[in-house]
């Protein structure tokens, strides 16, 4: 139901051939190591085996965030543990203080719970900041203050210490859920540093953008462990069986690739910049980003400019109520960045 209210589209068999930069995936698979140690684990795959995979995952990510192992909690992707986290902190008394824009489940879920929701809107006037003491003012009683940065669809940074001065200031029993899962794109500081501090924070990771694992599906929560712990009350299942082996295996080797996540993020800012200069030759608005999406203001309704670039089979993005004329663009690769800029030059002629 969500999916189809967002406008999420078909299979990828639907779209052969077509340039997706409608979801805001990587344009390749994942990197060759991890290719090669998903592989090997497929023929294993008989299996259960999660545990030592999981382990050396959490030693590695430990190492590269300065985060204790008990700190870390992998999943398959980071939508469950978002999810899981606004059903955990939010009640009743406490709802949640989000964004908007932003990435949607966290208020889809706290309309599903029937808790208080307060979306502080990102403002032009305001360079579409994240506004934390308007979030802490929207409900200074919130269970959960959601910030994702950068943001999705806008690409936008909450600098750390905005989030820092959140954290000193939130009420006591809150927490700061900071959704990083394009953060690689960035190369900025994390919000790992306050879980590492023992703050009331849990940070979220995903696979699926940077590391080109959005099928094999694997995230990260980072938190203190008393607060993971609570995310984990309802479950009966030992959370190590949600894993599948193939992405701990294909996540492990990937991880700690430092030069590959740097030239990944090179390769993507360089298409991104090839595509603003475009944008700005032709005079259409777009909000600069950090990440490997941005927004563009058609200044007329996005639905039917999205239906026009399909017709020349370019996928965008879809848009956001609260910015009707605005699509999401994902960045892809530069073949796919020319053929929206030779789309785009179609669709608005
Ligand atoms: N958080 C943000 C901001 C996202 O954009 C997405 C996916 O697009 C997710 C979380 C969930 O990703 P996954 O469940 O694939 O890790």
């Amino acid at each position: 139901r969500v999916s189809q209210a967002r406008g999420v589209v078909a299979s990828a068999g639907d779209n052969a051939g077509k340039v997706l930069i409608d979801s805001n995936e990587w344009w390749t698979g994942p990197m060759e190591a991890g290719v090669r140690a998903g592989a090997a684990m497929v023929a294993q795959g008989n299996r259960y085996w999660p545990n030592r995979n999981r382990q050396d995952l959490l030693k590695a990510v430990s190492e590269i965030e300065g985060v204790p192992t008990d700190h870390i909690m992998p999943w398959p992707g980071s939508g469950d543990p978002l999810c899981r986290a606004i059903v955990t902190f939010c009640s009743p008394q406490r709802g949640l203080v989000t964004l908007d824009p932003t990435y949607e489940p966290s208020w889809e879920t706290a309309e599903w719970l029937k808790v208080p929701l307060a979306k502080v809107a990102l403002r032009p006037e305001n360079n579409w900041k994240t506004d934390v003491r308007a979030m802490l003012a929207a409900n200074p009683n919130a269970g959960v203050y959601y910030i994702c940065s950068p943001n999705n669809p806008t690409g936008t940074l909450t600098p750390i210490a905005d989030i820092e001065w959140l954290v000193a200031n939130k009420p006591a029993g809150s927490i700061v859920l900071v959704d990083e899962a394009y953060i690689h794109f960035a190369g900025t500081p994390s919000a790992a540093s306050l879980v590492a501090a023992g703050k009331d924070v849990i940070v979220l990771r995903t696979f699926s953008k940077l590391f080109g694992m959005a099928g094999l599906r694997l995230g990260l929560s980072m938190g203190r462990p008393d607060l993971l712990e609570k995310m984990m009350r309802y479950d009966g299942f030992s959370q190590s069986f949600m894993l599948s082996t193939v992405a701990l295996a294909t996540g492990l080797a990937s991880v700690t690739r430092a030069q590959e996540i740097v030239q990944r993020r090179n390769e993507m800012t360089a298409n991104r910049e090839m595509t603003f200069a475009h944008l700005r030759q032709r005079g259409i608005s777009y909000i600069p980003s950090v990440a490997n999406m941005f927004i563009v203001d058609w200044k007329r309704p996005a639905k039917p400019v999205r239906e026009a670039f399909a017709k020349q089979g370019v996928i965008i993005g879809r848009n956001w109520p609260i910015w009707p004329n605005c699509s999401r663009i994902t960045v892809g690769s530069e073949s796919d960045m020319r053929s929206f800029c030779k789309a785009l030059d179609t669709v608005i002629a």
